[in-house]
């Protein structure tokens, strides 16, 4: 019996990187530093020997840049290789492809937010499977056998729905429960319906989908705090820690952000001290450069987020540009981890300007969010000119009566937090977001 199944249940081959250095029950979140640079190593030498010699597109950037395998045998090396940009793989789906098209059994494509033609990532059986079946980080994703955990990530026409969920039943061999998140079939009205019959401990979504989530349930008189949620993990959107502040308070939870994308899968985990993100090191080696010059920051000093992909083999992805900004964290963090940590800094294109100032949509969401008058629901119209004033169109928290002297408060608390002048405009119902939420419009 056991041997006819076999082809039904094939095992993945694991690199010799993981077998030598993560097999066992070894946790990467408690390897040393020592052992974890040898795994790094050893991972990145074979990932670029792969890519020169299966990849055409990557063997001419290597030519082109002068450098190939043998030059690169320690993890500093890796700055001689040329940076991979959105641009060179908008439109191409099989751009990375170290391996025959045939094995590719999942393609993933960008959400399109950002512009520009699509981005396409395939994966084969075994690179979809690695990260999870290989890899564990218990400290920082405390999910196991018994947890029974809520998805309402999206699955369409998105990686992040389907990367959850296959960490949540291959990788931590908890109880998965895929709602999604405004699909066909995914109304918030069902998801709460789910939520009342199988009382999930853990939820994964969106800062702002979770709170259409608590408003329905506060409509069917269901309290999200009933549930007594260990975590809540927020990722798909910018999200301030004010606004956050308002999903714990709705949930119950402590909740953590989550940092990926489609191109690099998981980039940054929040533990819940709540001071940046640690980076899963196993899963990529994260780099920090000057936009302009592409030559490594200090450490401390903002640079563009740089990945190189260590578990990708069949597709591999090395110093890819992301466009968003952070730093890197010397100090260690206080929840013992050791895997090192980074802050965001957004991205320069989601700036904005206003009264001749540059300024982030965060920041000002982060000042109105403080506001306990103002509702959960909010946008900032932004002068086109990047002279006048932002005008904030609001919701007022439930119970709150609209007067002239409320609507003078807020904008002077808003002027104390930012420095800029606002106009105001309440309004009865702020739509809710079916898709990202929207925090800026243009005027
Ligand atoms: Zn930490």
């Amino acid at each position: 019996m056991h041997s006819s199944f076999s082809h039904n249940f094939p095992t993945i081959e694991a690199p010799d990187a993981i077998h030598r250095h993560l097999s066992g029950s070894k946790d990467v979140d408690s390897l040393s530093a020592d052992e974890m640079v040898s795994y790094q190593t050893e991972s990145l030498t074979a990932i670029v020997r792969r890519a020169y010699d299966k990849s055409p597109f990557y063997r001419a950037k290597m030519e082109q840049a002068g450098v190939g395998p043998r030059e690169v045998q320690r993890l500093d090396d890796l700055r001689k290789l040329p940076f991979l940009t959105k641009d060179e793989l908008r439109g191409k789906p099989w751009q990375l492809l170290a391996c025959d098209k045939r094995d590719i059994s999942l393609v993933q494509v960008s959400t399109g937010t950002t512009g520009g033609k699509e981005i396409y990532m395939m994966y084969t059986r075994r690179d979809h499977l690695l990260p999870d079946l290989a890899l564990r980080y218990s400290k920082l994703f405390a999910v196991g056998p018994g947890d029974v955990c809520l998805n309402a990530l999206p699955y369409e026409m998105s990686a992040a729905g389907l990367a959850f969920h296959k960490t949540f039943m291959d990788g931590q061999h908890a109880t998965v429960l895929p709602v999604g998140k405004g699909g066909a079939y995914s109304t918030p009205a069902k998801t709460i319906t789910v939520m009342e019959d199988l009382r999930p401990n853990v939820v994964a979504t969106s800062p702002s989908w979770a709170i259409v989530l608590a408003e329905e349930a506060a409509q069917r008189g269901f309290d999200p705090k009933s549930l007594h949620l260990k975590k809540m993990w927020l990722t798909g959107e910018g999200c301030s820690p004010a606004f956050r502040k308002r999903v714990e308070n709705a949930w119950g939870t402590t909740a953590n952000f989550f940092y990926g994308s489609l191109e690099c899968g998981m980039l940054g985990i929040e533990c819940d001290v709540h001071d940046g993100y640690h980076v899963p090191q196993a899963h990529a080696i994260v780099e920090f450069v000057d936009p302009v010059t592409g030559a490594p920051v200090l450490a401390g000093e903002i640079g563009e987020i740089v990945v190189t992909a260590l578990l990708r083999y069949d597709s591999p992805l090395i110093r890819f540009r992301t466009g968003d900004l952070g730093l890197l964290e010397e100090a260690p963090c206080t929840c013992g981890t050791m895997l090192p940590r980074f802050r965001m800094r957004g991205r320069a294109v989601d700036q904005v300007r206003a009264e001749g100032r540059s300024v982030s949509p965060l920041h000002l969401e982060d000042a109105l969010m403080q506001i306990s008058e103002v509702g959960n629901w909010f946008e900032f119209v932004v002068p086109r000119s990047g002279d006048g004033r932002v005008k904030i169109r609001c919701e007022l928290a439930e119970g709150v009566q609209p007067s002239s002297s409320l609507i003078e408060a807020i904008v002077a608390k808003m002027r104390a937090a930012t420095g800029l002048s606002f106009d105001l405009e309440l309004e009865d119902h702020m739509p809710r977001p079916t898709s990202k939420a929207t925090r800026v419009v243009h005027a």
